[in-house]
């Protein structure tokens, strides 16, 4: 059974200055067992950060029209079921299950701000200037803020392949992005620059690892980057190997889509 107090034991050796900005990636379940689950850990996160954000996406808005723009990773009209199980978008729709039991208890904190985004909202406390900076049109601007305010990528007990900060260093390398639909009550919003695939990106961990440091704390291994040299390698590799952190899926849509703009030597 882990404590709060060694959780915070650990954070503390990851020597992050508590003014420095957090976005967390958690999987509560990679710890063992937690004594006093979620609101421990996020307690401890809290504890030892001023300013953190988590990912408390909503994948249940989404729909699928009937057309689009071409490649967008996307079948057209395919998806009538789901469209028929899409949900209104609201402020306090939990997060999706895959983002967390740690993620959705920050969404709940009587502290937390949630951002604007129908699909790709962020929740966090005292964080109003990154939350505020995302838009419809760019889900993955607070990344910008958080890189100037020299902040830090929290992944704990989780890999690289749930790492938003790597989608954003791809949107600056011009990696193609796509075209995602949400349902709210002012109708369906198209939500233009959303990411592609993430199921690769453990192998940016080849690139990352020199400027990452290490914590175990419990069964979980917890790694802290800087998300100023996060950007600036991973954008140095993604323009010069067009293809690097896609997945292995044969069939992965978003992948192959782009291979194909790099086949295509297009935009
Ligand atoms: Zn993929």
């Amino acid at each position: 059974m882990i404590s709060f107090r060694e959780i915070v034991t650990g954070l503390r050796q990851l020597k992050i200055g508590r003014q420095e900005p957090v976005i967390a990636h958690a999987s509560l379940s990679a710890f063992g067992e937690v004594r006093g689950g979620a609101e421990i850990l996020l307690g401890a996160l809290m504890d030892t950060a001023d300013t953190l954000i988590m990912p408390t996406f909503t994948y249940k808005t989404l729909l699928t029209p009937g057309s689009g723009p071409e490649d967008n990773a996307i079948v057209y009209g395919a998806d009538s079921d789901n469209n028929r199980m899409a949900e209104f978008y609201k402020y306090d729709m939990p997060a999706d299950p895959l983002m967390g039991d740690t993620a959705e208890a920050l969404r709940r904190h009587p502290e937390a701000v949630r951002s604007c985004h129908p699909i790709l909202s962020f929740s966090g406390i005292h964080a109003g200037p990154i939350l505020d900076a995302q838009t419809l049109t760019d889900p993955l601007a607070p990344f910008g803020v958080l890189d100037e305010m020299d902040g830090w990528v929290l992944l704990m007990g989780v890999d690289h392949s749930v790492n938003t900060a790597i989608h954003y260093a791809e949107k600056l390398a011009g990696r193609k992005q796509f075209v995602r639909w949400a349902l709210t009550r002012e109708g369906v919003r198209e939500c233009p620059g959303f990411p592609g695939c993430s199921c690769g990106f453990e192998q940016a961990s080849a690139v990352l690892d020199k400027i990452t440091r290490k914590q175990t704390i419990g069964n979980a291994q917890v790694r802290a980057i800087r998300i100023q040299p996060l950007l600036e390698l991973m954008v140095r590799v993604f323009r010069s190997e067009p293809l690097a952190c896609l997945c292995s899926s044969i069939d992965c849509d978003r992948c192959n889509a782009i291979r194909r703009q790099v086949d295509s030597g297009g935009e």
